[in-house]
């Protein structure tokens, strides 16, 4: 019977089935980080159960971490206490930890690709829903709850009802200026956010399989945004060559034979999908957001919508208050002072160097607050070694080190209650930045052109 990657991928990893549609499934890669991993660790020990697999686990800490004089005690009391439990967690557990001050350490989803630990076909979860970014390789990768992080630590194990399979397919070249992000803007944008909802997305298409790996990550990240499980992208060349080298990727012939298996994991011609969604990339631009979730957004010359029909009507009216915005108003030339570049979506080596590309040479405006948080040790090493560093600091921009940082305001990197910042993050809620915080999504391109701007400008014409 002709199969989806998903189902291919899947079916791999069933251990049993139960009557009823529930399967168990067998975990590869168990990423952990300080967040939902303390409870997990909490409720093994009350029921007195050991680690069933600790060489499956990797763990580093990020949401809590500042992003300046990391070497120093963190101030924050709680976020102190998260990030040494878990460092006590995994040194009691002898689980492989990526603490401050480690040079792979960084945003979980940003390591795990990096270290070539996130490879093609594996089950990889996360008590965190952005774990979607993996299946950029051609893994099924999703978020997980607590008590499911206690499930696998103790079975490497977790009963799970095989969602639907939905395709998007985005064909042609894409337009100057428009950045894999601002793909991913314009699909939640027109499907909206509950558009996914029980499904896990393959994403297909020539604009796709443009797509470097960093850009393909963006993609799948975001999948969890339209309320779909997860996302997955077939493996190609691109995948294989990224992952050549990577620390614990496997090497020589080992890989050679594993990528004969990679090159299996595509969907069959003939495999049917519960739901199929078709895409011009021509018909996309530059994107932003103007409301309180990521389906909220506009082509950048475009205007706010005067508003939503039906059940939506409500919340486009709140929204549009909260951002203290209009409908029928364009957000260019909005005055802008702050703006992040950063986060599991955007804090790759492609989003600093394509940055760095747009800012060398140029000031930003006074009147922005701008910080750049690359995902990782590696990144931030990587950026320096290119000289990204000085180009960022000419253009006045604040490169700091890797971590969550203003993608949430479980840190010190807060946005001020009222203020607008651009963001290149993945989610624009209500006080998600802060308390009071405004946030407008978009790609590393725009953040970029708004914080020389001190506004939202066109990318495209500047
Ligand atoms: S960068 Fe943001 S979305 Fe990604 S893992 Fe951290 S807090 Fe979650």
């Amino acid at each position: 019977m002709a199969k989806t990657l998903f189902d291919k991928v899947w079916d791999k990893h069933v251990v049993k089935q139960i009557p009823g549609g529930v399967n168990v499934l067998y975990i590869d890669l168990h990423l952990i980080h300080e967040v939902t991993s303390p409870q997990a660790f909490a409720e093994l020990e009350t029921r007195n159960l050991p680690i069933f697999r600790k060489e499956k686990m990797v763990a580093t800490a990020d949401h809590n971490v500042p992003t300046i004089n990391q070497h120093l005690e963190i101030k924050e009391e709680l976020s102190r206490f998260q990030v040494e439990k878990l460092g006590e967690n995994c040194k009691k557990h002898d689980i492989t930890y990526y603490g401050l001050g480690h040079e792979y350490q960084g945003i979980v989803h940003v390591i795990g690709p990096e270290l070539g630990l996130t490879l093609p076909g594996k089950t990889i979860v996360c008590g965190d829903s952005h774990t979607s970014t993996h299946g950029a390789f051609g893994a099924i990768a999703f978020g997980i709850g607590t008590s499911q992080v206690a499930q696998v630590m103790a079975s490497q194990c977790l009963i799970q009802t095989k969602p639907k399979t939905m395709r998007i397919t985005v064909d042609g070249k894409l337009s100057k200026g428009v950045l894999s992000k601002d793909i991913i803007l314009h699909i939640i944008s027109t499907l909206g956010v509950a558009s996914g909802t029980g499904y896990f997305i393959e994403y297909a298409g020539s604009a796709i399989q443009s797509l470097s790996m960093e850009g393909r990550m963006t993609i799948c990240n975001m999948s969890i945004e339209m309320g779909a499980r997860g996302g997955m992208i077939a493996p190609d060349e691109t995948t294989f060559e990224y992952i050549k080298g990577k620390k614990f990727a496997p090497n020589g012939s080992d890989l050679d034979d594993i990528i004969k298996y990679w090159k299996t994991l595509t969907t069959d011609n003939d495999a049917v999908f519960d739901k199929e969604h078709h895409f011009d990339a021509a018909d996309i631009s530059p994107m932003l957001t103007y409301g309180t979730n990521p389906g909220m957004g506009v082509k950048i010359d475009g205007k706010i919508p005067l508003a939503a029909s039906g059940e939506n009507e409500k919340s486009h009216k709140k929204a549009l208050d909260y951002m203290h915005l209009k409908g029928g108003d364009s957000l260019l030339g909005k005055t802008i002072n702050h703006v992040f570049i950063g986060s599991c979506t955007n804090s790759r080596i492609e989003d600093l160097r394509e940055v760095a590309n747009y800012v060398k040479g140029k000031k930003k405006a006074e009147n922005v607050s701008a910080l750049i948080v690359p995902g990782s040790k590696q990144i931030e090493q990587i950026a320096k070694k290119e000289g990204l560093d000085t180009i960022f600091k000419e253009a006045g921009f604040s490169l700091r080190e890797p971590g969550c940082s203003a993608c949430l305001a479980m840190n010190e990197d807060k946005v001020p209650n009222g203020e607008y910042c651009v963001s290149t993050s993945n989610r624009n809620f209500e006080g998600r930045q802060g308390p009071g915080s405004r946030t407008i999504l978009a790609s590393p391109l725009v953040a970029a052109a708004t914080a020389i701007a001190g506004k939202i400008i066109d990318v495209r014409n500047s």
